[in-house]
């Protein structure tokens, strides 16, 4: 299999070479090309280990430096957006692993899907703010969309029980990150450091703060809703201490069917490379004994309102979403500026959103325009 990673630099995409490197000999993937955004001396090593025939960045001057840095080998180095959309669709790839962070990750993968390639998907975002575009492209082009996100991957597994008129409910577990149990007075002077330290996750900063205020879990139920074809009140969010339920099916004769395994983004990924096989994978497996009991408890959503605000946005459609996440994002980066207090993170969301008339059936040229005014008015 050729593989493309839009994201090699980051938390998962480094992780996606590690399998390619675990699989070798028993699945071989060749690494056809692979992006990054600002760690250009991880790109190189990444090219200089992998031997990728392109290679993109975003800048050009960075795309420059890069480019001087590997002159000594046949890897070409494209630049700009045409350069991650080039790499994403017209590099030979069987698949492409979407995993570059936010809102920039839409259209590269969009431009493989057109192009009939394969999706692992990280990249929540893609089918957060574009799920309606995304969904249907995905169907005109007949490719399969393999879901990375854990809980993702664990609900289309567990789906292999039934029928999907049999779907009573989803379970989206959660893990409750750094502040479970917290209440608003005890958030109020939460530092970045403290926010950034995951109980059971180690993750890039923009997830890991998504985790703490419980905006992933809420972004994951709009991305749930597109993938599994469901009503986002069809979806419970669970909190599960332990995340070693990574999500569940409840079926019509409530029968409930869950996935396990250590938390370890290395099963999804290596899952959507081999699928529909199974290999050996290297991760622990789950002592139950050792681990004595699974914890369960309902959200907060009261002290964490971005999980009700990114609810209320799945249910509003249109350009909804798209406006929760790029105020999102914007909000998530003050706060790792030290700009803004945790708090203030849903609250900055909350305006951004009652700011907008929504519309729905948005062009994705629409999107792109009212991420982009988001983004360029700032905190
Ligand atoms: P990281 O921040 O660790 O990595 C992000 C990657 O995207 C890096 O390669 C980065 O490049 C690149 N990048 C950042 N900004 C841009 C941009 N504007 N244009 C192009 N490339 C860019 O993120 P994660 O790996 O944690 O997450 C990636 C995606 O996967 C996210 O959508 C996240 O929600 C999802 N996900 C992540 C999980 C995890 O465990 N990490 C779990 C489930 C889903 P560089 O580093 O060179 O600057």
């Amino acid at each position: 299999m050729k593989l493309v990673i839009l994201g090699a630099t980051g938390s998962i995409g480094t992780q996606a070479l590690e399998v390619v490197e675990e699989l070798k000999g028993r699945y071989d993937i060749e690494v056809a090309g692979i992006s990054g955004n600002r760690n250009i001396k991880l790109l190189e090593e990444q090219i200089r280990k992998y031997r990728p025939k392109f290679a993109a960045v975003p800048e050009e001057a960075l795309a420059a430096e890069l480019q001087h840095l590997v002159a000594d080998t046949d890897c070409k180095i494209l630049s700009g957006q045409e350069g991650l959309c080039y790499l994403a669709a017209e590099t030979g790839a069987d698949m492409v692993l979407s995993a570059i962070v936010g809102f920039a990750g839409l259209v590269p993968t969009l431009r493989a899907v057109e192009a009939g390639i394969d999706i692992a998907l990280a990249n929540k975002e893609t089918l957060v703010t574009a799920g309606s575009i995304f969904t249907k492209a995905i169907a005109k082009n007949k490719v399969r969309l393999l879901p990375v996100d854990s809980e993702h991957c664990a609900i289309f597994q567990s789906l292999k029980a039934g029928k999907s008129q049999e779907i009573h409910k989803i379970l989206l577990t959660a893990s409750g990150g750094p502040f479970f149990g917290k209440k608003r007075e005890e958030l109020l002077h939460i530092t970045k450091a403290q926010a950034l330290k995951h109980p059971n996750w180690s993750m890039g900063a923009k997830i890991t703060i998504d985790s703490a205020t419980l905006m992933n879990k809420g972004l994951e139920v709009m991305e749930a809703k597109w993938l599994f074809d469901v009503e986002i009140d069809d979806i419970e969010v669970v909190v599960q201490r332990e995340s070693i339920i990574h999500s569940m099916v409840e079926f019509a004769d409530h029968s409930v069917i869950a996935q396990m395994s250590k938390p370890s983004m290395k099963h999804p990924i290596q899952y959507a490379f081999t699928y529909p096989d199974r290999l050996v994978a290297k991760e622990d497996r789950v002592d139950f004994a050792a681990l004595g009991k699974l914890t369960f408890y309902a959200p907060d959503e009261e002290t964490f309102r971005c999980l009700a605000l990114a609810k209320q946005a799945g249910r509003q459609g249109g350009i909804m979403p798209t406006v929760l996440n790029a105020a999102n994002e914007v909000a998530v980066d003050g706060f790792l500026r030290d700009s803004i207090g945790f708090l203030e993170i849903a609250e900055r969301v909350e305006s951004e959103m009652a700011a907008w008339t929504n519309h729905q059936d948005p062009t994705l040229e629409e999107l792109i325009a009212i991420d982009g005014e988001i983004r360029s008015k700032g905190l």
